[in-house]
């Protein structure tokens, strides 16, 4: 990787500050629900105590609108994190201010703290310079290890570079980073990506991007049936996005011309209402009725990317292949999960994109089984569709 890591500075009696992502999903009683996140930014933390560094921890947590509230606090998640070390983890109430200067200044090499929600300060998100320097005087050296926030340049992840040097990845960044150019730079072949959910808005430039590289292309989810419309054939009320119709046609010639091996679904289940208790069938893509939609893929259409990735070396899944929120209708993804399971432990490396997707292969408990599943949603579709990270980009060269 040409961006500089932890592995590369001197840590030792340093006061390490770290953009950790530890925007974690809450339950309504302000309990942890999953935490992966945290879990994720361990081994940084750990570097930077072994080597006898101060670990000054900063994250946002949700989206905090007008100021401070308990319900975006992040002092659950120092008590947990305080588990995980088998250590006390030491707490800013506010990520900046007088209290904080003089707590960051009483730290000694081995403590851990963690601020408070940088955005609980509007200056977080509008990147404002003199709270990313008042941040960046915390440190004396700045890792970014947030890939979840890496597609935002706000003050925490890209204007506190210009106030402090040197400025480092963390093993987080480095694995998201090193997986995801394997699927965009250098992959081993055949290498097959597949991509589903809700609307081909939001994966135009995923499937563009990845078009020109991939051996085989799947395209499954809800988006499907805008490109069915583009050819003419009737799908019911399933979802398509009318004004997307054309780009869809656009994208099928381009398709062609590629000569890539393209492969949409052949069969659906298909649902008489949006309900998981809806009656249900499964028909040929060419035959949804009127009244009916398709809110999954069909056996066969599973067993096809069956076929087609049992050779794969590298496969990349963006997008769930149905409604996998409702169970009747969450087979498609759950059989993805497992053809990338099963091609894994075949020796291929599996790269799942952050979001939904990783949410189905956490719920359906295959995690453990792919190579590599990203932490971050917004932050891997945007890297998966050739953009440059202003996280990333901020951060100092080898
Ligand atoms: P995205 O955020 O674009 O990856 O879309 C994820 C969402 O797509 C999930 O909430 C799925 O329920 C939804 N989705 C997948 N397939 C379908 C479908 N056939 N019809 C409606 N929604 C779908």
């Amino acid at each position: 990787m040409e961006t500089m890591t932890i592995d590369d500075v001197e840590l030792k009696e340093k006061r390490v500050l770290v953009r950790v992502d530890f925007n974690v999903p809450m339950t309504e009683h302000g309990t942890i629900a999953d935490d992966k996140r945290i879990v994720e930014s361990l081994p940084t933390i750990r570097k930077i105590l072994d080597s006898g560094g101060i670990a000054i921890l900063m994250s946002h947590l949700g989206r905090p609108k007008g100021g401070p509230s308990a319900e975006f606090s992040l002092k659950p998640v120092a008590k947990h994190l305080g588990t995980l070390l088998s250590s006390t983890v030491h707490f800013a109430h506010d990520c900046v201010g007088e209290g904080t200067r003089k707590l960051v200044a009483s730290l000694k090499p081995g403590d851990v703290l963690l601020l408070e929600n940088l955005r609980f300060h509007a200056e977080e998100e509008k990147n404002d310079p003199a709270f990313a320097k008042e941040l960046a005087s915390y440190g004396d050296v700045y890792v970014n290890d947030a890939f979840g926030t890496a597609h935002r340049a706000h003050a925490s992840t890209e204007g506190i570079t210009k106030f402090i040097k040197p400025c480092v990845a963390g093993y987080l960044m480095k694995k998201e980073i090193e997986y995801l150019t394997q699927a965009v730079g250098n992959p081993k072949r055949p290498y097959v990506a597949i991509v589903g959910g809700a609307k081909i808005s939001g994966k135009i430039d995923v499937i563009q991007n990845l078009l020109p590289k991939v051996d085989v292309l799947v395209i499954g989810g809800g988006m499907a049936f805008t490109f069915f419309r583009a050819q003419d054939v009737e799908v019911g009320d399933s979802l398509v996005e009318v004004e997307k119709i054309p780009l869809a046609k656009k994208l099928l010639e381009e398709i062609k011309a590629s000569r890539r091996r393209v492969i949409l679904p052949v069969d659906c289940v298909i649902a008489d209402k949006f309900d998981n208790n809806a009656q249900r069938r499964v028909v040929p893509v060419t035959k949804i009725p009127v009244g009916w939609r398709a809110l999954d893929i069909g056996p066969e259409t599973a067993q096809l990317i069956r076929l087609e990735t049992k050779n794969a070396k590298t496969i990349v899944w963006n997008g769930p292949m149905g409604v996998f929120e409702m169970s009747n209708f969450a087979n498609g993804t759950l059989e993805v999960a497992k053809i990338l399971a099963e091609a894994t432990r075949n020796g291929a490396t599996t790269i799942v994109g952050g979001g939904d997707s990783a949410a189905a292969v956490a719920q359906m408990g295959f995690e453990a089984q792919i190579s590599h599943v990203s932490t971050g949603g917004g932050a891997s579709l945007e890297f998966l569709e050739g953009k440059q990270l202003p996280g990333l980009a901020a951060l100092d060269k080898k």
